[in-house]
Formats: C-alpha cells, sequence, structure tokens
C-alpha cells in the first residue's frame, strides 16, 4: 500500500482547503505578528538584534524598568526603529490582506506590529493590539505628544508640555495591560469569526495568542502562514508554511 505523501501535492492540498474556508467563510478574523513585516525588512523580536543594538535584551528595553534605568538609550533605540519602519515598504503579504479585506463583507485585521505596513497597503481599519511605534504620550500624565524633526534626533526622550515628565512611545511595554476598546474589539471578532487567519506570530505572546484559540474553542475554523510551525500549527484547518509575502498572493488567486 502506497503510504507516502508527496510534499508538494499536500501543500496544495492545504492551500485549497484553506480557500475553500475563505471563500464560504462569513465574518473572517486575521491575526499578524512581526513575520509579516519581515519580508518588509523590519526585524523581530526574535530574530538577534543586529548592530548597534546586538548587545541589548528587547524585553529589557521594552519595559517601563528599562525606560526608567535609561530612558536615552530606550529613546535612542526606538527613534532608530521607527526610521527602519518608515523608511520600510508594504510586502505583497500587507498587500494581500489589504485586498481580502476589499473583498469580503466582514473582515476584522488584528496586528501585534507597531509599524503602519498594513495601513499603507490598503487596510482600512487595523486594530493595533500593541499601539503604534509613530505616536507618543506622557510617560506620567498620559498626555499626548507630537513629535518634532528636532526631537526625533535628541539622545533624550523629549518632556511632556503639561506636566515636564518624560515622552515615549505609544507601544505597549511587556508587563503593560493592553488598550481596553482595542481589545474588547479584537476578543469580539474572535468570538464571532467562522475562520481565524494567523499570520506570522510565534503566538508566545498573551493575551495575543489567546485569540486564535478563542476562535477555536467557538467553532472557527483556523487558518495559519509562518515558515516556522508553532504551538497553533498542529491544531489549524490549513497550516501554510512559507513566507507571507509569498503565501498569502497564492492564497488570494486560489480563492
Ligand atoms: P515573534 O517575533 O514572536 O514571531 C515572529 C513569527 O514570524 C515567528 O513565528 C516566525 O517564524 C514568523 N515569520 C518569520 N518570517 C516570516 C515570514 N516571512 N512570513 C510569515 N511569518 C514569518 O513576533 P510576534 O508573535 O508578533 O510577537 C512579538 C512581539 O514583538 C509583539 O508584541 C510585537 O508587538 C513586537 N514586534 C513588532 C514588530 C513590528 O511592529 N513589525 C517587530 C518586532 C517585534
Ligand atoms: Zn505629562
Amino acid at each position: 500500500m502506497e503510504t507516502d505523501f508527496d510534499p508538494i501535492e499536500m501543500e496544495m492540498l492545504q492551500l485549497a482547503t484553506a480557500a475553500r474556508l475563505l471563500r464560504t467563510a462569513q465574518r473572517i478574523a486575521c491575526l499578524t505578528g512581526a513575520g509579516i513585516s519581515a519580508e518588509s525588512g523590519i526585524a523581530t523580536f526574535r530574530d538577534t538584534q543586529t548592530g548597534l543594538w546586538a548587545n541589548f535584551d528587547p524585553m529589557q528595553l521594552a519595559s517601563q524598568a528599562g525606560f526608567s534605568a535609561d530612558p536615552g538609550v530606550v529613546w535612542r533605540w526606538y527613534m532608530d526603529r521607527l526610521q527602519r519602519v518608515q523608511q520600510a515598504q508594504p510586502n505583497p503579504g500587507h498587500r494581500a490582506l489589504a485586498d481580502l479585506e476589499a473583498r469580503v463583507h466582514r473582515f476584522t485585521l488584528i496586528t501585534q506590529n507597531v509599524d503602519d505596513l498594513h495601513e499603507r497597503a490598503g487596510s482600512r481599519s487595523v486594530l493595533h493590539l500593541h499601539g503604534r511605534i509613530d505616536r507618543f504620550h506622557c510617560n506620567r500624565c498620559g498626555f499626548d505628544h507630537a513629535l518634532t524633526m528636532q526631537e526625533r534626533s535628541a539622545p533624550r526622550p523629549p518632556q511632556c508640555l503639561a506636566c515636564g515628565d518624560s515622552v515615549r512611545p505609544s507601544v505597549v511595554w511587556f508587563g503593560e495591560s493592553l488598550p481596553g476598546r482595542i481589545l474588547d474589539h479584537a476578543w469580539r471578532a474572535a468570538e464571532r469569526c467562522d475562520v481565524m487567519l494567523v499570520v506570522g506570530t510565534s503566538g508566545v505572546v498573551y493575551p495575543a495568542a489567546q485569540l486564535p484559540l478563542l476562535a477555536r474553542q467557538l467553532g472557527a475554523h483556523l487558518i495559519e502562514v509562518n515558515p516556522e510551525r508553532t504551538a497553533l500549527s498542529d491544531m489549524a484547518d490549513a497550516y501554510l508554511q512559507g513566507p507571507a509575502g509569498v503565501v498569502l498572493p497564492d492564497l488570494l488567486e486560489a480563492i
């Protein structure tokens, strides 16, 4: 008896399954992570940090403790990352998700990314669970701060115009809670969707990682796109192994 599976045939089968699930879905939710921006040249946290930042730990830099200990170093790290984000361009993976949104009546895009590449690819409504790297507010009183060019290249964070404390990027740091209203929307989308598409996330940062599990528990189908297997891969109805910039355009074409 023939027991070997042809890997190419298996891949085609997974793609066809995913396309069918998306084609027949009434409500689709999509969760993206750092992996979708990797092909735009923005490093994931799990990639080793390079150059100037090789010896710094992102878990320490992206935290209130790190900012209190050395606001200057944290500020310069964010200004460097902001510049990389602004120089980067959306890739075919971001564009495929914007196309999917345009085709589907009920589509919710939830991202853990702090970059704006989904928006620049044409996605119209993006829930940023972890905030945005191009927005700023006071670390003490929360007052919004519009950054000047001079402040961007300064070695230390600017001071809040309302209370004089340090201004920080409006991203969610390790140990902080997520913006409540955005998390509520994301939660509701996960509860109501019949397909959840999970792209480029290792699924180890909570509560974001809970969203696909919740969707599945309530009966939704899961589709995962990631070059590496994760804890979700075995429970996914379709696991599409590969980079988002290649797999997502193929998937869109197959729908
Ligand atoms: P992560 O770094 O934990 O995992 C990235 C995942 O992407 C991995 O599973 C990896 O296999 C996968 N991946 C790598 N290249 C890929 C590709 N070309 N296509 C598809 N998948 C690919 O990222 P995470 O799960 O988002 O969680 C880490 C945290 O880091 C988040 O809180 C996020 O806010 C933050 N972060 C954001 C950015 C950004 O905004 N672009 C960048 C780095 C880190
Ligand atoms: Zn203030």
